[in-house]
């Protein structure tokens, strides 16, 4: 683990600060026509998901795919319309507001892609895809200002300023990705959400992407909304975590609380199997591997949507569902059991 993971792994729980961002029972149905087995129906994308963000802070959003992790980020950024539910930024509600507005707002808001190759257009320099939003948002009219600034950006994020002018295809993985970072950074936001922005990345270049990511981060005050498959990969920049599945949060909590003390079947089987660096331990440890697939959220199980993988469930799982419960100062998770 690099310096700046390992210092921010051993700092306190953060005070508590202003509050960015606050999604309220966000419903994300779609219709569908045909499913797979011809049927037509409701897909359950988000199902009643609340949670907030505060200034400066990271909210790892975890779970398998298909949990609706991605789909809560695009209900975020209003490139999805909620079926209902509020999604209130700097302490307006975005569902529901006029195109122009939004507009505005929602330069405050960006986002970081899991495969930076497809979202950099591969005709245009470095320099082009970064000035590009500064121009046209005209946050720097003057064109030598604006190069200028291609460049800072590009140096703060561990790129050089000859960067600018290499097309997207002469650049490595890592390389693509700080291309990306720039971006985000050049419309001044104050949310980035980060979408599986290291999946596509090798491990060592995971952990410079991540640190970049929490330096920047106290550099400029940034808020991330941090969308993950794995555990082990928001565990070093999230000061929170909410653990996804089919649709709902089933545990949040602080970072320390929730891998330490997680109180879920599904989180304690998603953190089983997260690598512990040490090979001593991690040779006794205990797995718990979840037998199945996430079922279709267009046919979600009745009580606990958990219940049919679920090693720990009882009768009264299949009829009930479990609400979230308070367990500790921010931790809550929805199980019969806790
Ligand atoms: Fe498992 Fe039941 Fe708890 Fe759901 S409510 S996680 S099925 S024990």
């Amino acid at each position: 683990m690099s310096a700046v993971a390992a210092s921010r792994e051993q700092a306190p729980e953060p005070a508590p600060a202003e509050t960015l961002l606050e999604v309220r029972d966000l419903v994300m149905h779609f219709k569908v026509s045909r499913g797979p087995f011809g049927r037509s129906g409701l897909v359950r994308a988000v199902d009643g998901v609340s949670f907030s963000l505060r200034r400066g802070e990271t909210l790892g959003l975890v779970g398998e795919s298909g949990c609706g992790k991605t789909t809560t980020g695009r209900c975020v950024l209003q490139l999805e319309t909620p079926t209902s539910g509020a999604v209130s930024f700097e302490g307006r509600n975005l569902v529901g507001m006029v195109p122009a507005e939004l507009r505005k707002v929602r330069n405050r808001i960006q986002v970081i892609f899991q495969d930076p190759y497809s979202s950099l257009n591969p005709r245009m320099t470095v320099g082009q895809i970064i000035a590009e939003p500064i121009a046209v948002h005209g946050l720097e009219r003057d064109p030598r200002a604006r190069h200028e600034r291609v460049r800072d950006l590009l140096v703060r994020v561990g790129l050089s300023p000859q960067h600018a002018l290499r097309y997207p295809h002469e650049l490595s993985g890592g390389q693509r990705q700080r291309v990306g970072v720039a971006r985000a950074l050049a419309m001044q936001p104050s949310l980035i959400i980060c979408d599986e922005p290291v999946s596509a990345l090798d491990v060592s270049i995971q952990a410079q992407i991540i640190n970049l990511l929490a330096e920047l981060q106290s550099d400029f005050g940034l808020s991330y909304l941090f969308v993950a498959h794995d555990l082990a990969v928001v565990r070093h920049i999230s000061d929170r975590i909410a653990v996804m599945y089919l649709g709902k949060i089933v545990e949040i909590a602080g970072r320390r609380d929730l891998y330490e003390a997680p109180a879920h079947p599904y989180t304690r089987a998603l953190l089983s199997a997260v690598p512990i660096p040490d090979p001593a331990l991690e040779a006794t440890r205990e797995r718990q591997v979840l037998s199945g697939e996430v079922p279709s959220p267009l046919n979600p199980p009745t009580g606990c949507v958990f219940h049919p993988r679920c090693p720990m469930a009882i009768e009264r799982c299949k009829r009930e569902v479990p609400a979230l419960k308070a367990l500790g100062a921010g931790h809550e998770a929805a199980c019969h059991l806790v």
